[in-house]
């Protein structure tokens, strides 16, 4: 029998080595035909009495299976979606017996009477792992490249062919709620130290060393299909498990807030899973993950966190018809706070980068940030000596404009000052080669005003990076009003060859991402304003969903500099632009009290010295009169911040400066961390339905003011009964095309 992903080759000793490869793919993932194919495997190792077990591994470098296919999973999505509109009885049954496909496709493999054994050579995730783990013996190679994982809840889902009933049968039921409700990453020997697999071997043995567990006889009977199976973390009631329970619901509660569905489910799956049978607690998983699946955090964070993220890192957005970038020199002009980070992320990626700065001492100091996080990388584990000599190598500091010459892209970093950017730009585009790109990471002044100093705006466009460089995803690229598409492709090469994410938005006052997080920090600025006690903004900004509250944000960034902006946008835009009252209240943090923030260690909050934690500084209660907390709702406090952002995120479509939804939302996530259960910005209010939004909305503009006034845009909608995803359809051109 020939299979289209897999081969199967029994051996003299009558064990198949069934090698899962996908043809024209990098990586192996789970369609329906993979499905099928995998059920026919198991029939045909049954069906022959020559074979006395199989080896299950993949034909891929360094990876075994990346888990399921993302087109899969939205076309599950898309099917039910129409089913239910028509008959939703039948569609949730049909989502329900999809959703136990795989698991019972594993139970059928775990139960067929022969034995299987994993040799997991590289990253395995998701239903993969669950695949591993139905197996009754699972190998790993002792390489690096080896990460297994049950990431599920990091999009909205949980583990839902069998993870969160085998993993607890496995290891202890802390580690396991752990291991799944962080989705976290585990090496091979942390993997067997906690039970999950057998045996850790070099790389080149893994296949004999997997053909030799059934050689020498492995059962192919799991150890909860034993009579007198023990779970190894003991039973739920027994004073371990009093122990464990409630405090790992206060755990949830405190990591989650409980906006996420899939997490919550893990706890319910485990907890009741081990008190019944398997093939009982697998029915049990099947019921949550269909319930889970229904969930408008699970749609919209796997649209968002997984679709749409993947799709946007393969350059969805690039122009068609340029040719692939390869960079072979890169110039950054700035060596300091953003151009040190630039420099570090380019030469990570392997590209040489000539780091200019006006002195030979701060140039120096800007390659002494790579050698700072390079370090810091291998103290953990995550570089090696001479991925650091490489890194080093490739940061060529300077104060002279010509090492840049024949540089494929510069992208300058200068003092936040347009009079430095024009000599910058007019003595690094001098060196340019002529197809090359200039790029300019400013964060207030507008490219096309910048590209006024280039003698080809066409080949002017903004990179604007967000602090800290090295750990930041997203990039925003910047289009001027005359960048043209190969600068755009350029721009969206160099952020793919730095594995970072890009959306493309067009030119206006601080672009997507600060208009968003200003209008954050702004509505907390008005809650003190009202008398809000300062730890009821901060806890209702966190409970909505957001990572930092608001007043911690402004913190780390600065006050000074949030009265810099207010000041800026008042020359700019005049007075109206700003509510004088936060003026006051910013004015008064700076001039009368001196607080900067973060970095002068006196903010919203004061920074003891540590261990000592941060805390609200305790006389932010004195400069307003006090609301009393039991008056105030909470609930609305939450939706404020939330309704406030997403208001300016329907601006922003609105206006066309950001025109893909997909980018609008990935980028909320990525750049601000907006509350990531709703899927970002855009998909909070089509969950949420745009004419429920838009009530909300009015009734917060009537108690709260005009920040929370409604676009035209969104009404049309809700009339309409659109949603974002399709108006602004972001298929639908590649539909006509198709
Ligand atoms: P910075 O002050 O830390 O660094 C600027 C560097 O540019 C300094 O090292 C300075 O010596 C150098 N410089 C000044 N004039 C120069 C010249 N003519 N030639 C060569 N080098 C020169 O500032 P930063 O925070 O790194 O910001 C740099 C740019 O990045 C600004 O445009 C800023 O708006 C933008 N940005 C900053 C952030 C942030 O969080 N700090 C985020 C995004 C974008």
């Amino acid at each position: 029998m020939t299979y289209t992903n897999f081969t199967v080759e029994t051996d003299a000793d009558g064990i198949a080595l069934v090698t899962w490869d996908m043809p024209d793919k990098s990586m192996n993932v789970f369609t329906e035909e993979v499905m099928d194919e995998i059920d026919a495997i198991i029939d045909a190792v049954v069906a022959d009495d020559a074979i006395k077990g199989a080896v299950f591994t993949s034909g891929k470098k360094d990876s075994f299976s990346g888990g399921a296919d993302i087109t899969m999973l939205k076309k599950m999505f898309d099917i039910i979606q129409t089913e239910k509109a028509k008959d939703p009885e039948k569609a949730v049954q049909m989502l329900f017996d999809g959703a136990g496909r795989m698991s019972w496709l594993w139970r059928k493999l775990e139960t067929c009477g022969k034995p299987w054994v994993s040799a997991i050579n590289g990253t395995c995730m998701g239903g993969a792992f669950e695949l591993s783990l139905a197996c009754h013996g699972r190998i790993a190679a002792d390489s690096p490249a080896v990460k297994m994982a049950l990431p599920e809840v990091k999009i909205g889902i949980f583990p839902g062919a069998g993870g969160t009933q085998r993993v607890p049968r496995l290891t202890n039921q802390q580690d396991a709620l752990q291991m799944m409700t962080q989705g976290s990453s585990l090496t091979p020997s942390r993997a067997k130290a906690m039970g999950l697999i057998h045996d850790v071997v070099p790389p080149k043995k893994l296949i004999a060393a997997a053909k030799a567990m059934i050689a020498a006889g492995l059962k192919p009977v799991q150890p909860w299909d034993e009579k007198g199976f023990k779970l190894p973390g003991g039973k739920i009631y027994t004073p371990a498990g009093a122990n464990l329970w409630p405090a790992a619901s206060a755990i949830l509660r405190r990591e989650t807030n409980m906006n996420y569905p899939g997490a919550a489910a893990i706890l319910k799956c485990v907890y009741e899973g081990l008190q019944v049978p398997f093939d009982t607690a697998l029915k049990i998983e099947q019921r949550y993950f269909a319930q889970v699946l229904q969930t408008t955090e699970a749609g919209s964070m796997i649209r968002s966190l997984f679709v749409s993220l993947q799709e946007l890192n393969k350059g969805a957005r690039r122009p068609d018809g340029v040719k692939p970038t390869r960079f072979k020199k890169i110039g950054v002009l700035g060596a300091g706070f953003m151009g040190a980070g630039i420099a570090y992320v380019t030469a990570k990626a392997g590209i040489p980068v000539v780091l200019l700065d006006r002195t030979m001492e701060a140039a120096e100091k800007g390659k002494a940030h790579s050698e700072g996080l390079v370090t810091k990388a291998m103290q953990k584990g995550r570089a090696t000596a001479e991925e650091k000599e490489k890194l080093l190598s490739l940061i060529t500091p300077t104060t002279d404009y010509a090492e840049i010459e024949g540089a494929d892209l510069i992208i300058e970093a200068v003092f936040e000052d347009s009079e430095v950017k024009k000599t910058a730009t007019e003595q690094g585009e001098a060196q340019l080669k002529p197809s090359g790109i200039f790029a300019s990471n400013t964060s207030t002044i507008p490219i096309t005003a910048l590209a006024k100093n280039s003698k080809r705006p066409k080949n002017f466009i903004g990179i604007h990076f967000f602090s800290p460089v090295d750990r930041m995803m997203l990039v925003e690229i910047i289009m001027g009003k005359r960048t043209g598409d190969k600068a755009l492709a350029v721009a969206m090469d160099y952020v793919r060859a730095i594995k970072k994410t890009p959306i493309v938005v067009n030119d206006t006052r601080g672009f997507y991402v600060n208009r968003c997080v200003l209008r954050y920090m702004n509505e907390a600025f008005q809650m003190l304003i009202e008398g809000v006690p300062p730890a009821m903004i901060e806890n209702a900004a966190k409970m909505a969903g957001m990572p930092v509250g608001p007043l911690a944000l402004t913190d780390e960034t600065a006050i000074d500099l949030a009265q810099k902006i207010m000041k800026q946008t008042i020359r700019d835009l005049g007075e109206k632009a700003v509510d004088p009252e936060q003026v006051k209240l910013i004015d008064t943090m700076v001039d009368t009290h001196g607080r900067h923030g973060r970095k002068n260690g006196k903010g919203f909050y004061d920074y003891p010295a540590k261990p000592a934690k941060k805390h609200l500084w305790p006389d932010l209660k004195t400069l307003y009169p006090q609301q009393d907390a039991d008056s105030i709702d909470f609930e609305e406090l939450k939706q404020r911040f939330l309704a406030v952002i997403a208001l300016e995120a329907a601006r922003v479509m609105e206006e066309g400066i950001v025109t893909d939804p997909r980018e609008a939302d990935v980028g909320s996530i990525l750049a601000f961390g907006f509350a990531p259960y709703t899927g970002g910005t855009l998909s909070y209010i089509d969950g949420m339905g745009v004419a429920e939004f838009v009530a909300m909305a009015e009734k917060l503009r009537r108690k709260y003011g005009k920040q929370f006034k409604v676009p035209k845009l969104l009404k049309e909608m809700a009339d309409n009964g659109e949603t974002f995803y399709t108006r602004f359809d972001p298929y639908a051109q590649m539909d006509e095309a198709a």
